[in-house]
């Protein structure tokens, strides 16, 4: 007997049914597929879709099932990759003019390893030019809308993988997150969201926005999903100098542990006024429930979220405007035809390869790193992301967990102009995660009263994924 694919299930479910019999990757596939063309022509999710190739690898799935040798949970389930994430075969456009036509030669580590666990890429996902963006609006190549309505944005600059997800379009999708780009789309779309720890995923294959700040994350319907992926994704890649040796024993006793937390961390300065009275209720909704269940709840103080802020800003940018230097017309890309000598190659490239706000964010951050301007604001952000790592790594020695609304508000309307301060704003609970390397959890808790997602944030010290998202686990069967 045949069982119809249901898009809202998560990978548990899937492999169940696909090791049942009740369905075939290439269905389940196909569902996707079919998903995609129904709704995408107004969600935009995808820049990119393999139709072809994913009908190939999920046949390659079934095929394996069949011969009794399946590569286990991921095995035949459909993914989306952000497109800053390279896929051999496949355009890697970052969302930019300028790579519009770049077609990359080889695997991330982060697509290699999902792809040895037998899951099926399906596209690369729409995303704010290189990264750079909290609403996805600032993508050269389309406009995402988010699939709860389409008036509003998806949030960014991942927000082609979080819409994917939320649409049902795909199962799961990876995303980057360097100041909350996982996190916040995440939270504007209802699904899940982990920023891991710094390190603790590849980034061989990532194009990279800001080195120091840069992670690839997860998201998926459930706390158990992102686990699932992140399990495939984890440990060590001598192709990325960052990485490190992920504890793994110590993520599968996390994940076993059915106790809640005992020490929870609310941050004074993340909620009143900042936050809107629905994010906020949800945080002190998530609050109740982890006190009901026995943890002792305190207010600490998180100084300085404007510094925080600003402490990124600079950071990111300065990071950013070398690291795009790479994009030059000669190696990569987007190549003007307006050339007469060397200079006019690159600035000409440059000029019309690269979106406003992208420039924006390398004259800035090129402006920071000028002598005269290096000590008073690129070493000053330095230190105050010590003094902020600090705390953080202070607060998450004391406390089990920090709750936090993951944005200050639900997901804002589309198409309406905002300062460029005004979008960074966005970024008010995301960054201190960030610019400590901890790792941080959004977790969908309801909706407002426009019916729009409401998420809270969870953090935790480093290498604490587990934690994370055995709490978000309990959160969901509590409740319910
Ligand atoms: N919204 C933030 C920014 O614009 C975060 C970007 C990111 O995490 N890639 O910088």
């Amino acid at each position: 007997m045949s069982v119809k694919v249901l898009l809202e299930d998560g990978i548990a479910r899937h492999a169940e049914h696909l090791a049942n019999g009740d369905y075939s990757a290439l269905e389940l596939t196909q569902a996707c597929l079919n998903e995609i063309e129904a709704r995408d022509g107004v969600i935009g999710a995808f820049l990119t879709v393999d139709a072809e190739g994913a009908r190939r690898t999920a046949e390659e799935s079934d095929k394996r099932r069949a011969a009794g040798k399946s590569l286990g949970a991921l095995d035949g389930i459909p993914f989306a990759l952000k497109d800053n994430i390279c896929a051999k075969g496949l355009r890697l456009t970052c969302g930019s003019r300028i790579l519009e036509r770049y077609i990359t030669p080889y695997d991330a580590t982060v697509t290699a390893r999902l792809r040895a666990a037998g899951a099926v890429l399906i596209g690369k996902t729409n995303m704010d030019e290189f990264a750079m963006g909290s609403s996805t609006e600032y993508s050269a190549l389309g406009l995402t809308r988010n699939p709860h309505d389409p008036a509003r944005v998806a949030g960014g600059s991942s927000g082609g993988s979080a819409a994917a997800v939320a649409a049902g379009e795909a199962v799961f999708s990876l995303g980057t997150d360097t100041g909350g780009s996982v996190r916040q789309p995440a939270a504007f779309c209802g699904v899940y969201g982990l920023k891991p720890t710094y390190g603790a995923l590849s980034r061989y294959g990532v194009a990279a926005m800001a080195t120091s700040l840069d992670c690839v994350g997860i998201m998926a319907r459930s706390a158990a999903d992102c686990a699932t992926v992140f399990s495939a994704l984890a440990g060590r890649d001598a192709l990325d100098a960052t990485s490190v040796d992920y504890p793994l024993d110590a993520w599968t006793a996390a994940m076993r542990d059915t106790g809640f937390p005992t020490r929870v961390a609310i941050v004074r300065e993340l909620s009143g006024d900042r936050i809107s009275p629905a994010v906020r209720r949800a945080v002190e909704t998530v609050a109740d429930v982890l006190r009901a269940h026995g943890a002792c709840i305190e207010e600490v103080s998180l100084p300085m979220p404007e510094q925080a802020l600003a402490s990124y800003t600079v950071l990111s940018c300065a990071e950013a405007s070398s690291n795009l230097a790479r994009y030059d017309g000669v190696r990569y890309g987007r190549r003007s035809e307006r050339i007469d000598g060397v200079a006019s190659l690159y600035d000409n490239s440059r000029a019309e390869g690269f979106g406003e706000e992208v420039k924006r964010r390398i004259l800035f951050g090129t402006d920071l790193l000028t002598r005269e301007n290096r000590e008073r604001y690129y070493v000053r952000a330095q230190r105050v992301r010590e003094l902020i790592r600090e705390r953080i790594l202070t607060l998450t020695a004391s406390y089990d967990l920090i709750l936090t609304p993951t944005t200050p508000t639900t997901a804002f309307l589309r198409g309406v102009e905002r300062s460029p301060e005004a979008l960074y704003a966005a970024d008010l609970c995301t960054v201190y995660a960030s610019l400590s390397g901890v790792p941080a959890l959004s977790i969908p808790v309801g909706r407002d009263a426009d019916g729009l997602p409401i998420a809270v944030q969870l953090t935790a010290r480093p290498v604490s994924e587990g934690l994370l998202l055995r709490t978000a686990m309990l959160l969901e069967e509590a409740m319910g």
